[in-house]
């Protein structure tokens, strides 16, 4: 069942119009979330982050948070589901052809549930290769990349280039050349045990496994450096890996075609161990 404006209804009967100004013009935005044993995790985290994007482009979401909350729950139940995919899209709405907002008087509401996939473990064990494509990242002042809207063509066109290469994911730098993140993914290196990761000014999304990695690292007295990377930063790092909401966090081995570090991935293993403890934690203080 997808919950479409209000309404749960069953997949093949959950259409839009053409007119929709999401499917016109790419216009709205996004939030993927993971649920664990059907708690969806860091639902306000998400949530938050989905008001900020729907600010950023004068977008009224039609419901209040704790009205998606009932209608993400009803969503996960009603698909009889515990690990899900969760997708959260809410686009400007219905209306007809033009660049103004106020021609669709109404958001288009839609939350999808799926199975959650799970990544092959081997993803995991061995790492995965990562490429940096010639694909830049938004600029900021364009279309910042802090909006989680609905308008991805940067990143799909990155994706594809990083395909041709056998990539699992597409790394992309800024517009001055600096490390920025992958197309669905924020990137992390560590050396000499500092983690390293590119600052938000370099024009990323604001990750929640992100900031939950910042976190987790730093309480566990690791040194932490948010700030601006080249590629050569990446080559020779100790350890690399990339993070998102769905992946947790994925250890790469190689970049560019270079193999990552000497050692055997320690501290990204011990990150991913400490963020999966926080999961359950979370997972057992919100059923
Ligand atoms: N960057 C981009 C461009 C993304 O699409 C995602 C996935 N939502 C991420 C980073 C990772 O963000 P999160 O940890 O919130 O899933």
């Amino acid at each position: 069942m997808i919950y479409l404006n209000n309404k749960l209804v069953p997949r093949d009967k959950a259409l839009i119009s053409v007119f929709d100004h999401g499917f016109l013009y790419g216009d709205g935005i996004y939030e993927t979330l993971r649920a664990y044993d059907g708690v969806a995790f860091k639902f306000d985290e998400h949530i938050e982050r989905l008001f900020r994007s729907a600010g950023m482009i004068g977008l009224k979401i039609p419901m209040s948070p704790a009205d998606i909350k009932k209608a993400v729950d009803k969503t996960i139940r009603s698909n009889k589901l515990k690990e899900a995919f969760i997708r959260i899209n809410i686009s400007r709405g219905t209306g007809p052809i033009g660049l103004d907002p106020r021609l669709c008087p109404e958001p288009t509401f839609v939350i999808i549930c799926n199975p959650f996939k799970d990544y092959p473990e081997q993803y995991y064990e061995k790492g995965v290769k990562v490429v940096i494509v010639n694909v830049r990242r938004n600029l900021k002042s364009a279309l910042n990349p802090m909006i989680k809207s609905l308008n991805f063509l940067n990143n799909v066109l990155a994706n594809i280039e990083g395909m041709k290469e056998d990539a699992h994911e597409a790394i992309m730098l800024n517009y001055k050349g600096y490390i920025a993140e992958g197309t669905t993914s924020n990137i992390f290196f560590i050396k000499n045990k500092t983690l390293f990761t590119p600052e938000l000014e370099v024009g990323i999304l604001d990750g929640i496994t992100r900031r939950i990695i910042l976190n987790l690292a730093d309480e566990a007295g690791m040194k932490l450096s948010e700030g601006r990377f080249i590629p050569d930063d990446v080559y020779d790092a100790d350890e690399v890996f990339i993070s998102s909401t769905t992946r947790e966090i994925m250890p790469v081995t190689t970049i560019d075609d270079i193999k990552i570090g000497s050692k055997t991935g320690r501290i990204t293993k011990a990150l991913l161990a400490a963020y999966r403890k926080k999961v359950d934690e979370y997972i057992m203080a919100h059923k």
